[in-house]
């Protein structure tokens, strides 16, 4: 059967726009494409950003945000969702009251961006753990970003599967804490936390600079797996397989001075 015989599965981001088109939106809309899925967005904040790094960020009116949604999930048969920027604690209780709509929900918990430039205002950790983690079917932390929420160094395999036991205690259905920069790894691992059980997903590493977007695209990816109707560990395994291959397409590529984007 054709794949344009039916409706494509539809998938919603709810981001943050990133100008120089590696990361946030623009890299969720790109992957959801990729994977023939529908994208929808709702765009939680405006980043003046190039690969060197991020110059100005505009948040969107948590008003505006709701509105968006309601527009989005009024009308389109949203089957998945992925949150990467939220930018604010008022549009993260935002999403969360928004929650009971929100099917396949892939929390991206993006507080700093891989230059270092901080992408949330204060108080992350406790809106993070105790108003969108109960929600959400997974939730994608990196390193650094697992150590913000639990307060304490997250850096090596085995912080890493502790880290993802801690943070299944609020209450997501899945944990995956991104080792990308795992410290003394050939590999790049994640540590899995899923049905009261933690395992390691490996992919070989890819030395690159062009890695901007890598865990936009790791969550949207997730996101549309799940809208296509993957089981969760399966759309995990996809997604890590996808974002491997994307890595090694565009590791040569030279677009910008900083840390370029991945490819698809
Ligand atoms: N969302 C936005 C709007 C961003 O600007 C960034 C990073 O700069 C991210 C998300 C997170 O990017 P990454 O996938 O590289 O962690």
């Amino acid at each position: 059967m054709s794949v344009l015989a039916g409706n494509p599965p539809v998938a919603l981001t709810i981001a943050g726009s990133d100008s120089g088109g590696g990361a946030g939106v623009q890299a969720d809309l790109k992957t959801f494409a990729a994977h023939r899925a529908f994208g929808t967005s709702v765009i939680t904040a405006l980043t003046a950003q190039n690969t060197v790094g991020v110059r100005a960020i505009s948040a969107v009116a948590p008003e505006f945000v709701a509105a968006q949604l309601e527009a989005v999930l009024d009308d389109l048969p949203v089957a998945a969702v992925k949150t990467g920027m939220l930018a604010t604690p008022e549009t993260v209780a935002l999403v969360a009251r928004f929650a009971p709509r929100l099917p396949n929900l892939v929390v991206d918990p993006v507080l700093v961006a891989s230059s270092g430039d901080r992408l949330f205002t204060a108080d992350a950790e406790r809106a993070y753990l105790e108003l969108l983690f109960p929600h959400a079917a997974v939730v994608t932390p990196n390193l650094r970003e697992a150590s913000v929420l639990l307060g304490r160094d997250v850096l090596d395999a085995d912080d890493a599967v502790k880290a993802a036991a801690d943070l299944a205690a609020y209450g997501p259905r899945c944990v995956v804490v991104k080792g990308g920069h795992l410290r003394g790894s050939a590999e790049a691992v994640d540590a899995v936390w899923f049905d009261g059980r933690t395992s390691l997903m490996t992919a070989p590493w890819i030395d690159t600079a062009n890695n901007h977007g890598t865990g936009c695209t790791f969550a949207a990816a997730t996101a549309a797996n799940l809208a296509a109707g993957a089981e969760l560990p399966v759309a995990l395994a996809e997604a890590k397989t996808y974002v491997h291959a994307a890595l090694s397409r565009s590791a040569s590529w030279s677009l910008g001075a900083g840390h370029g984007p991945l490819g698809w």
